[in-house]
């Protein structure tokens, strides 16, 4: 199985600018007095080298990873990284396309009225989620005046599928597993697994309170030996248990804790801050990384930031011991 991330920014898309690239150029050839950049092969080492804020971006898409490895496509959520992965996905034949919808709020569906393969006959597309009324949902967002073609108007095969939560299904061939969260209207959080390998995508969910620190905290055990977690960690510790308590994001600091104690082997911090700039966020990841270090002191986990454009392949031997190969 892979993860890959098309879109991974949280609440709306946070549009790259023009200050913040000339931002990347001064950095970028400030490192660079000490270099001798003779060849592109030595210019090509020298962006090798910089860091990830300055050589890259973690991107602007809202919420769509998709999850490799199944006998069809399979999705989380239709953010705008959605659009991104419909014009990578076009040129390919009729296919299926299952749609693992968290919830409904804007920034997890507003990806799907710009989704070419919802455009093309004979493409089947399934969105599955445990709110009630998801078609109500998606028809009202392409209704006039909010845009010019509704959902009726898509010429692919479309439709719902109503998912309870503590049931397991087999969709394209992997077993998921769906868990309520806790979020301003609900939301609902999915482990995909298949081969022994095991990817969970946990976003837009709060943790919060005494009942996080019990040891039959529901979601220890839903993320248990998992080997690829992507957990909404939008704030801050103080920001979460501060100003923005109760608005259904969790911390970096809970993501570690939960993900230590459930033995996960790789930790996504995704649903990124909106607010928060490219250097922020590298920021964000070393902070986290060094907590892990410091209060998990025997702790094999890693630690990644969701980006748009990551990539995560789990490779599986006869021992079912699977690896992660990364950044
Ligand atoms: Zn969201
Ligand atoms: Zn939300």
């Amino acid at each position: 199985m892979e993860a890959y991330f098309w879109g991974t920014r949280g609440s709306l898309p946070a549009a790259f600018d023009g200050a913040q690239l000339s931002i990347k150029l001064h950095e970028a050839l400030r490192l660079s007095r000490t270099r001798q950049l003779n060849t592109d092969a030595d210019i090509n080492d020298f962006i090798a080298s910089l860091p990830f804020s300055v050589r890259n971006t973690y991107g602007v898409n809202t919420s769509c990873v998709e999850i490799r490895g199944g006998d069809d496509v399979i999705l989380c959520d239709a953010g705008t990284g959605l659009r991104s992965f419909g014009h990578h996905a076009s040129a390919s034949g009729p296919a299926t396309f299952h749609i693992f919808l968290s919830h409904p709020h804007w920034d997890h569906i507003q990806g799907f009225p710009f989704f070419i393969p919802a455009y093309i006959p004979g493409n089947n597309v399934v969105i599955y989620g445990g709110h009630p009324d998801i078609r109500g949902v998606f028809e009202a967002q392409q209704k006039s005046p909010f845009f010019p073609v509704s959902l009726s108007d898509m010429a692919a095969s479309i439709r719902f599928e109503h998912l309870t939560p503590g049931n397991q299904y087999q969709i394209a061939g992997v077993r998921v597993d769906v868990i309520s969260q806790q979020h301003p209207g609900g939301s609902f959080g999915y482990r995909f697994s298949r081969n022994g390998c095991t990817i969970v995508y946990s976003t837009d969910s709060e943790h919060a309170g005494p009942p996080v620190w019990k040891p039959d905290y529901p979601f220890i055990e839903f993320f248990r030996h998992a080997d690829i977690l992507i957990f909404d960690a939008q704030y801050a510790l103080s920001d979460a248990m501060g100003p923005k308590e109760h608005w259904g994001h969790s911390s970096n600091v809970i993501a570690v804790e939960l993900a230590v104690a459930a033995s996960v082997r790789h930790l996504v911090l995704y649903h990124n801050e909106h607010t928060a700039t490219d250097v922020a966020l590298d920021k964000f990841l070393n902070d986290t990384r060094r907590y892990l270090s410091h209060f998990q002191p025997n702790s094999t986990m890693t630690i990644h930031l969701a980006y748009d454009g990551l990539k995560l392949p789990i490779s599986s031997n006869n021992t079912h011991h699977c690896r992660v190969n990364c950044r």
